[in-house]
């Protein structure tokens, strides 16, 4: 296997070269991905454009999109995520999301950035940060853009970028005060294995009526997937009762559109995506009952 390898130290620096490059070079963050389809013979990169240098790619702070928001940058690796201080209160199910990634040594390596930008449905971070709201920043030749993540993929392997633009990372816009998520990945082993399918979802109240809700799908459409019709369902409404519960699990499964593969059959899934949405609201119930948010 041969390519070259450039380590720049600015983000237009590395715009440059991916632009010179025509389509032939691949980008690097963590290399769990990259490294395991060079080695298989997925994907041949003549050139390697390692963005492990440029500063401010990686880190936690107030996002400057978003007043009183968040902004994590795409090189902040998993494990960062998963243990990040900032992530509390309604940001929370993105730290929980994390922290089911792979295994601990896989979760050091791999950054937030490389998670989405390789866009597999199957990614655990990306139905977390559909239910935030996240929008991505992206750096082009024309400038920088701000796209929401819900128009960010446009299909298994694919999104926005293409082969000429740099993600540099998420803002997320601040949260309810009472408000609560949980992520529920689905799949045959506890660790070091892609979800069979994967379940988001986050509840805000206030005065005991839902203010906001958001329901996001993954490993059972191309891309991973918000559930509008089941958060229209729920939101205005007075308590997050089992009725209202199951009605929007039920239409969660409707939208869920699986294939057949080695993780699961796509009759399994879309059922378990209803049985998945029925889950996460009855704990989120609890949780905004017991106001553990
Ligand atoms: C053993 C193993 C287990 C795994 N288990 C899971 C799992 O349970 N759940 C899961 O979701 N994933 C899993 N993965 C996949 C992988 O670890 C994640 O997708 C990881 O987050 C990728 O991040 P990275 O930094 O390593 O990306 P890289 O491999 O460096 O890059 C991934 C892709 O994103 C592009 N890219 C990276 N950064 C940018 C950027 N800033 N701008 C534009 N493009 C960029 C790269 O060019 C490449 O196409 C697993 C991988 C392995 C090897």
């Amino acid at each position: 296997m041969k390519f070259n390898l450039s380590s720049p130290t600015a983000v237009d620096e590395a715009l440059h070269l991916l632009h010179k490059s025509s389509g032939s070079a691949r980008l690097l963050a963590g290399g769990t991905d990259v490294m395991v389809g060079m080695r298989v013979g997925k994907i041949k990169p003549d050139f390697l454009i390692n963005l492990n240098k440029i500063p401010d790619l990686a880190g936690i702070h107030p996002s400057s999109h978003f007043k009183g928001g968040l902004f994590i940058g795409a090189l902040t690796k998993i494990s960062d995520v998963e243990h990040s201080p900032e992530l509390c209160g309604g940001y929370r199910i993105l730290a929980q999301a994390a922290g089911t990634l792979a295994s601990v040594q896989i979760r050091n390596l791999a950054t937030l950035g490389g998670n989405i930008c390789n866009a597999a449905p199957s990614a655990d971070t990306a139905t977390s940060l559909l239910v935030l709201d996240a929008v991505a920043e992206i750096a082009g030749q024309e400038g920088f853009s701000f796209v929401p993540l819900q128009d960010f993929f446009t299909g298994p392997g694919t999104t926005v970028l293409g082969s000429d633009k740099i993600l540099i990372g998420f803002h997320l816009p601040p949260q309810p005060e009472k408000t609560a998520g949980t992520y529920i990945k689905h799949g045959a082993r506890k660790a070091m294995d892609c979800c069979t399918l994967g379940v988001a979802a986050q509840i805000s109240m206030a005065d005991g009526r839902i203010t906001k809700a958001r329901i996001a799908i993954g490993a059972v459409a191309p891309t991973p997937l918000r559930v509008h019709e089941a958060e229209a369902v729920l939101e205005g409404k007075n308590g997050l009762t089992d009725i209202l519960i199951n009605k929007a699990a039920q239409i969660a499964e409707e939208a869920a559109r699986p294939i057949d593969d080695v993780r699961g059959q796509a009759w399994y899934r879309k059922q378990m995506v209803g049985v998945d949405t029925q889950r996460a609201l009855s704990m989120i119930a609890g949780m905004l009952e017991g106001e553990q948010v």
